[in-house]
């Protein structure tokens, strides 16, 4: 059964949709089957993955109003070795549309339902607001990674992220966890960088990955070739560092199930 994670912070620019794709690349490569769910009607996890976003004929669209079986919205097709839900400027006619209907935030909750068990983990790509697409996405995820730049105004930004995902969380799904925060585009030399950070740790434990993204221009460069960085530059820093972070939220998730398991 399938760990839901979505990718979400309200701001834009911080490193959410290049985590999706190399997050979903890196799980993938690990052998793990992999379903990338593109929210954000920019539609840059879609091309970012390999898809052409305009000659899509389904996308999240289909699958949130027109309520279409997951198996017949999803792409196969991608170079990044994961299943995908595109996106492209239709979704955000599905914002709008989806005001008008039926159990509109869990929608995406239901339409996954049917193809949770052909998966290991699903991470869906919000969009930068916190609109009835990121509602969905928080609704249908167990647990949500926040990716956050270590600037002045990020532990505010950060502190009323937290409490939005906790009042949401209690109305749609009181389950939902804060699987964790991660620091992106991380210069080390950059002195408020380090202070941040050192801030976010205090605040936040052990919450906040110890995999640190750092600032590298083949992350940038890669949705270009429609490709993950690590099959644009495998030995990319990069690269490098999305691929510890799965490794990290594997090993963060097998002790949890082992400390369930003694707990029972
Ligand atoms: P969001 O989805 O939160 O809006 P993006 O993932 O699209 O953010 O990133 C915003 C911009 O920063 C993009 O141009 C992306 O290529 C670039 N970027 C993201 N992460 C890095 C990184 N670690 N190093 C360099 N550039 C990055
Ligand atoms: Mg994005």
């Amino acid at each position: 059964m399938a760990k839901i994670i979505a990718i979400a912070n309200q701001k834009g620019g911080v490193g959410k949709t290049t985590t999706s794709i190399n997050l979903a690349a890196s799980m993938a490569a690990t052998r793990r089957r992999v379903l990338l769910i593109d929210l954000d009607p920019q539609g840059n996890a879609t091309m970012g993955s390999g898809v052409d976003k305009y000659a899509v004929e389904r996308t999240a669209y289909d699958l949130l109003v027109d309520q279409c079986p997951a198996a017949e919205v999803i792409e196969t097709d991608t170079s990044g070795k994961f299943h995908l839900v595109a996106a492209n400027g239709d979704v955000t006619a599905a914002e709008i549309k989806l005001m008008e209907v039926f159990a509109r935030e869990v929608r995406l909750r239901n339409a996954l339902e049917p193809v949770r068990d052909q998966y290991d983990y699903i991470f869906i790509d919000c969009p930068p607001s916190l609109n009835l697409l990121t509602v969905n996405a928080l609704a249908a995820a167990d647990a949500v990674v926040i990716p956050m730049q270590c600037e002045y105004y990020a532990l505010e930004g950060l502190t009323a992220l937290m409490d939005t995902i906790g009042q949401l969380a209690q109305l749609v799904n009181p389950k939902l966890e804060i699987e964790g925060i991660l620091r992106t585009m991380y210069d080390p030399r950059n002195r408020l960088a380090n202070d941040v950070s050192d801030q976010l740790k205090q605040h936040f434990a052990d919450k906040v990955y110890r995999t640190v993204i750092p600032r590298n221009v083949r992350l940038a460069e890669a949705p270009s070739f429609g490709a993950p960085a690590m099959y644009y530059d495998k030995s990319s820093a990069g690269a490098k560092a999305y691929l510890a972070l799965a490794g990290e939220m594997l090993r963060r998730q097998e002790s949890a199930q082992i400390t369930s398991l003694e707990t029972e």
